[in-house]
């Protein structure tokens, strides 16, 4: 949901996803705004009680748990709701884990429950009467681009998963390996190589005969009316890599100028509306929009063959949506449109800084 939770766009999703990984009260009501029944998967490391009582209201098929402590509160708030709660304990692999543009686990970070502490929680699990621990979460990683690395990725979740179900015997029916596959914003003709995923993937679960191992019989393929999810599923919370590529950004050039021997080109936009190349620093790939329209009496300047920064329009030098990136031509009044800006762009963004418009938004069915 956090990658794009723009109503069209979940609309459009429904229908091909088995659900939606929320981590706020508000990500859960989008979903049901636009659908009644879809699985919804609730996480995030900072839930108040009320966000807990609110995603088992909702009917969440799971809810993601990101602590010990979290663990006793959820237990809790479901008795006193006089319900039991299916659960995923989230877990903080020690790793080393394959190398992504962002790393949540393997590394310290606030998420999940560290690896070292699982058997603790779940001992603890099994002992509480209102959660049903139903699996393990190990969404590690933002941006990842190496599919054979994704695929040892879900190989490693799965060997953890297969030993604590054969320590504690626990029958499992969810394996979440989360998110985390990348978009290659550097060079967009090398992409996350989904083929080989697919393949890899399917050939190491093969290998492992992991549905047959680790599932427990009686859930394997039933799928559960409460849930909506097929028992004994290996699950992704893609987010990245859904919704990128639907989206693009386009701003206005209205003016451009050199400052200390650089070529800059500002346009009525910019980060406020598309934050991710200036949160991670990098250049955002573009092309530039030719518009022959000029109103006004004097010549239009243009660059030509030149390298330029395309800056935005707030008061901040951080306000950068591509640096020394080479264009052919770029004029004053052509637009500068920018590919893959469907996920963590608007969504990200500080929207009200300087106060200046939102920018329209277009829908294309
Ligand atoms: C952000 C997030 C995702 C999506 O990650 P992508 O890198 O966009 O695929 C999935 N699961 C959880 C728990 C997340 O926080």
């Amino acid at each position: 949901m956090k990658a794009n939770s723009e109503a069209p766009v979940l609309k459009a999703l429904a229908p091909i996803v088995h659900g939606f990984e929320a981590a706020s009260l508000g990500e859960i009501e989008k979903v049901r705004a636009v659908d009644l029944e879809i699985a919804v998967i609730f996480g995030g490391p900072a839930k108040t009680d009320d966000e807990i009582a609110g995603a088992i209201g909702y009917r969440v098929s799971l809810l993601h748990v990101e602590s010990l402590h979290e663990l006793q509160r959820i237990e809790y708030i479901a008795g006193q709701l006089q319900t039991v709660v299916p659960i995923l304990l989230r877990v903080n692999l020690r790793g080393p884990l394959s190398a992504a543009q962002l790393q949540m686990a393997g590394v310290p970070t606030q998420f999940g429950i560290d690896e070292v502490r699982v058997a603790e929680a779940i001992r603890l699990a099994r002992r509480l009467p209102h959660v049903d621990l139903q699996g393990f979460h190990f969404h590690s990683m933002s941006n990842n681009l190496d599919a054979a690395g994704h695929v040892r990725f879900v190989d490693l979740c799965i060997r953890k998963s297969q030993e604590w179900a054969s320590e504690f015997r626990l029958p499992l029916s969810y394996l979440n390996a989360g998110g985390g596959i990348g978009v290659n914003y550097q060079d967009v003709e090398q992409q996350f190589d989904w083929d080989a995923f697919t393949s890899g993937l399917d050939r190491m679960i093969r290998e492992q005969e992991m549905l047959a191992g680790m599932m427990e019989p009686a859930r394997m393929g039933a799928v559960s009316q409460d849930q909506g999810l097929p028992a004994g599923s290996l699950l992704f919370e893609c987010g990245r890599y859904l919704t990128a590529a639907c989206g693009y950004y386009a701003a206005e050039v209205v003016d451009i100028k050199q400052n200390h021997g650089k070529q800059f080109a500002v346009v009525r936009g910019g980060s406020h509306h598309f934050r991710l190349p200036a949160a991670w620093k990098q250049s955002h790939p573009f092309t530039v929009v030719p518009v022959e329209e000029w109103h006004y009496p004097f010549p239009r300047p243009e660059l030509r063959d030149s390298a330029i920064t395309v800056a935005g329009e707030l008061c901040t030098p951080n306000d950068v949506l591509a640096r020394d990136v080479f264009v052919p031509r770029v004029r004053i009044g052509d637009v500068i449109l920018f590919r893959y800006a469907g996920a963590y762009g608007w969504s990200i963004s500080h929207h009200d800084f300087l106060s200046h418009p939102h920018p329209e938004h277009i829908f294309l069915e």
